[in-house]
């Protein structure tokens, strides 16, 4: 693994490289706290760090604190390698955040050893990180289509409404229904239904602004959150109905027509989420009721296909 070395003292840094080095490390050098506080910042760099206490400009137990109060989900195993082998000396270098505290000189066997047990700990770090990182992704993603879930935008919604009550840069959200969908599934079969979602959804996709928000809302209702709108934002949902009705969705099993009715609401000034979403819901029934593959404004104001 990579190990910096931060270390005054050319002799003492010379012949640990050395041992590092012949335990098959690939070794970093500093030779004060400083250079060291500087290559912790480096792309890539080294997540071991054997550090001595006593240095020129900065010393080992200052980069300690400094590593530590790091606002950074990067690890970094520290062990202070430093000639101070006062019993205080090795509690406030551990206190300090240190992970390992050893004296000089030291026994290479010792040394490595201590090494591999930071070695284990790093890797144990980096797998919790990676299953953490997984299980959030999966809290907040659908997992047939791989947008927002329903819990994600709507905690997406709720950050842009925050954002609309500053703003005022306009914020409309359009719920997307398709049109008999359960006939899709009557016919073709429900495993083709689950490509005509994500192919939906790659197809919104495709005609969203980069600022705007697309999730699952539940079965084949979709939620479009669009930020910077003005009263033209019906043609920005006029635009994805036509984007899903003039071409079809490629499916294994051949094309597959669809068509969706949008009810889309434009949030007022103290309107909560509740309200915004209940007559955007409201728009989308009376696009169902005037016969489909529509948008529909909540203040009724209806945008034929
Ligand atoms: P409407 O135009 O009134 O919206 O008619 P509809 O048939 O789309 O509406 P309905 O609510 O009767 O049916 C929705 C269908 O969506 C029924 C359900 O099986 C299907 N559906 C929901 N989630 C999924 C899914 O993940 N995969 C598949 N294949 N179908 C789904
Ligand atoms: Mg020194
Ligand atoms: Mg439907
Ligand atoms: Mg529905």
């Amino acid at each position: 693994m990579r190990i910096l070395i931060a270390e005054d003292d050319v002799t003492s840094r010379t012949l640990l490289a050395a041992v590092l080095k012949k335990n098959g490390h690939e070794v970093v050098e500093a030779a004060n706290g400083a250079d060291a506080w500087e290559q912790i910042h480096k792309p890539g760099a080294p997540e071991l760090i054997i550090l001595d206490w006593v240095m020129p400009v900065m010393d080992g137990l200052e980069v300690v604190h400094r590593i530590r109060s790091r606002p950074t989900e990067i690890s970094t195993y520290i062990i202070m390698l430093t000639s101070r082998d006062q019993k205080n000396d090795i509690i406030t270098g551990l206190d300090a955040g240190a992970d390992d505290y050893l004296t000089k000189p030291f026994h290479p066997g010792e040394l490595r050893a201590r090494i591999e047990v930071g070695r284990r700990l790093l890797e144990m770090q980096a797998e919790l990180l990676k299953v953490r990182n997984v299980l959030a992704h999966e809290a907040t993603h659908d997992p047939l289509t791989g947008i927002f879930n329903r819990r994600a935008i709507e905690a997406a919604l709720s950050r842009e409404m925050s954002r609309e009550r500053r703003s005022h840069n306009g914020l409309a959200v359009g719920i997307c229904d398709i049109d008999y969908f359960k006939n899709v599934n009557d016919t073709c079969g429900h495993l083709v239904g689950d490509e005509v979602l994500c192919g939906f959804v790659r197809r919104l996709e495709t005609c969203l602004r980069d600022y705007d928000k697309l999730g699952r809302f539940g079965g084949e209702e979709f939620l479009v959150i669009a930020s910077g709108v003005n009263a033209d934002v019906h043609s920005l949902f006029e635009r994805l109905c036509r984007a899903v009705a003039d071409n079809p969705i490629s499916t294994t099993a051949g094309n597959v027509s669809i068509t969706i009715s949008i009810g889309v609401k434009i949030m007022q000034e103290n309107e909560s989420m509740d309200q915004l979403l209940t007559a955007a819901d409201a728009a989308l029934y009376q696009a169902k009721r005037e016969g489909r593959n529509r948008v529909c404004m909540d203040n009724g104001k209806t945008v034929k296909d």
